[in-house]
């Protein structure tokens, strides 16, 4: 499981989605929740979906909810062979994942999550456009790239 801050840290600082949540909102406290992106980091396997962490500065140990969202079809998910143990199963929707021990509030966030994609259809654009970015630049040491550009990958990985 790969986080997209991780590959893209400048990006996430400006694309990560934040929701405000003013007062208490359908028993999700007041306070800011960002939905962390993770991807499937294995090369070459198109999954086609991701993992939303939710989490709230409030409690900045554990995120409050996983939510998965796969944009395919049933049909798709069902050929879809990619294993990874911290990911969930691939599936079509926005699904919550793992519910944990504040199941209530989880089920809240999913119920915010889902209101996020529906009032911002760009959202779920982004999504899949972050998606196509990890898994090129995964997909890049394979291909060939030029020997200036290798040298500096391998040095920003030192850091
Ligand atoms: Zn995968």
């Amino acid at each position: 499981m790969l986080a997209f801050a991780k590959l893209f840290p400048k990006l996430a600082w400006h694309q990560t989605r934040l929701l405000r949540v003013m007062g208490v909102m359908n028993g999700v406290p007041q306070g800011e929740y960002a939905l962390l992106e993770y991807y499937c980091e294995k090369p070459g396997c198109d999954c086609r979906r991701l993992l939303l962490k939710v989490w709230c500065e409030s409690s900045p140990k554990s995120s409050l909810a996983s939510i998965s969202f796969g944009w395919e079809s049933q049909k798709f998910y069902q050929r879809c062979w990619c294993k990874d143990e911290d990911l969930p199963e691939p599936a079509p929707g926005i699904r919550l994942e793992w519910p944990g021990e504040q199941l209530k509030l989880s089920e809240a966030l999913l119920a915010l999550v889902k209101r996020a994609f529906e009032l911002d259809p760009n959202y779920s654009e982004r999504l899949k456009r972050h998606y196509e970015m990890c898994k090129k630049k995964l997909a890049e040491p394979m291909k060939g790239t030029s020997l200036k550009k290798r040298h500096k990958r391998s040095k920003d990985q030192r850091r």
